[in-house]
């Protein structure tokens, strides 16, 4: 039997600033020209790999998370909804029902559970989802709002949205938010593999062990990728080896790279050792991994 499964890659790094986004948008700008290939930015605090894809924006949705609101008049202040939230964004103050939708799940607890239906659940905007497509390439970013600080509803929410429209880009690239907290737990759930993207440095190499353990946690197949490689030692090296993590590439520091990068081009298009590179990331993924 055929396996329709996309192969979903993600794009991770311990800590920002390691090439994250060079990497995930050079990748699927390369790959788009075997086939079609969706990108997607889970950075949702700070998404940049617009900055990179050239094309046409041609749709922009709002995103919303469901969040109660207390209704006064049908309160008996039985105090249910305070003691059912296990993340403190309903509490009672006297006389008064404060809902703190910065900390809301939407889980629907307390508005199921009160008995007189005062918390109906109503839609409030968290951030969006923009669409871009260049030639083969599909690009959709996701953007939480300003003053937003949950970032995972969005990613969930992005992941069921490329699940239901996208499954037919057969390569789905996620970048992902730097970190080992919830964001990046939820940017790589479902996904066939893990590019954990570093530097050579004593910096990198601390993050990259808590990435590592991370997705060790997860049951996640990884492998690293050394970016600016030459500007620090060999410890990382020493570390993967140690720990029998395929080296997938070491890009070496170039300021043609750094160059092309802060002008907002896809470096691998001028740089020919930069796309043997990710040819090289991407044949190992494509030989490995069982979608
Ligand atoms: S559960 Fe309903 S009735 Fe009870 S305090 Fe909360 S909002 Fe009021
Ligand atoms: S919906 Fe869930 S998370 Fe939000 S206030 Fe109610 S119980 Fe708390």
């Amino acid at each position: 039997m055929i396996d329709h499964r996309p192969l979903k890659i993600a794009v991770a790094s311990g800590k920002g600033g390691t090439g994250k986004t060079m990497v995930s948008t050079n990748l699927a700008a390369l790959r788009s020209q075997s086939g079609s290939t969706l990108l997607v930015d889970l950075d949702v605090e700070e998404p940049n790999d617009f900055l990179f894809i050239p094309g046409e924006l041609v749709h922009v949705s709002d995103q919303f998370k469901m969040i109660p609101d207390w209704d006064q008049n049908r309160c008996t202040l039985c105090g249910i909804c305070s003691k059912v939230c296990k993340y403190h964004a309903v509490i009672q103050l006297g006389t008064y029902i404060a809902v703190f939708k910065e900390l809301c799940h939407g889980c629907y607890a307390c508005s199921e559970l009160c008995p007189v239906e005062a918390l109906p659940m109503h839609p409030y905007k968290m951030g969006t989802i923009s669409k871009k497509i260049s030639q083969n390439l599909t690009f959709l970013e996701s953007r939480l709002e300003i003053g937003e600080e949950q970032a995972v509803p969005l990613i969930h929410q992005t992941h069921n949205l490329v699940d239901k429209n996208y499954a037919d880009f057969k390569v789905q690239i996620f970048d992902c938010p730097p970190g080992t907290s919830c964001p990046v737990v939820a940017a790589v759930k479902d996904t066939d593999f893990v590019i954990l993207v570093t530097e050579p440095t004593p910096f990198g190499l601390n993050d990259l062990k808590l990435a590592v353990e991370t997705m060790r946690k997860l049951g996640k197949p990884v492998g690293v990728v050394i970016n600016r490689h030459g500007i620090g030692n060999d410890d990382v090296e020493v570390y993967c080896r140690q720990q029998q993590i395929p080296v997938l590439a070491k890009i070496p520091f170039s300021r043609q790279i750094a160059e092309l990068y802060s002008n907002g081009s896809l470096a691998y298009q001028e740089v020919g050792s930069l796309e043997s590179s990710l040819q090289q990331i991407f044949s190992y993924i494509q030989n490995t991994v069982k979608p």
